[in-house]
């Protein structure tokens, strides 16, 4: 599962920040994933425990925010969220846009004792 690669990762970044700062115990980490992305918030809540397990990170919160998936429209240049609509512009009914956010994913916020 792409998502579980994706766990290590971030606990791998979390590793040279915690060795980099000294600390005893990860509180809690925040994660920002755009809709966009290729990662699905409710499988890297899943996989997070499994890839924790036997870690330091084993009782650290994983909270994701989602970041909505933005477009602006190239006919008429109307901003839209792309999912409900599936890329659609709701004011001219085109399909042809920028993508303005939502393919992000970042670490936002470690919170760490
Ligand atoms: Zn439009």
């Amino acid at each position: 599962m792409h998502e579980l690669s994706v766990c290590f990762e971030v606990i791998r970044t979390l590793q040279v920040f915690v060795a980099e700062n000294n600390l005893t115990k990860v509180e809690s980490i925040t994660l920002e994933i755009g809709e966009l992305s290729s990662m699905i918030p409710n499988y890297m809540q899943e996989c997070f425990p499994a890839a924790v397990d036997g870690t330091m990170f084993e009782n650290t919160k994983l909270e994701i925010e989602v970041i909505p998936g933005l477009g602006r429209c190239n006919s008429c240049s109307k901003m839209y969220q792309l999912l409900p609509v599936n890329g659609v512009c709701p004011q001219c009914g085109k399909k042809d846009f920028d993508v303005i956010s939502g393919t992000e994913f970042n670490i936002k916020e470690i919170v760490a004792c």
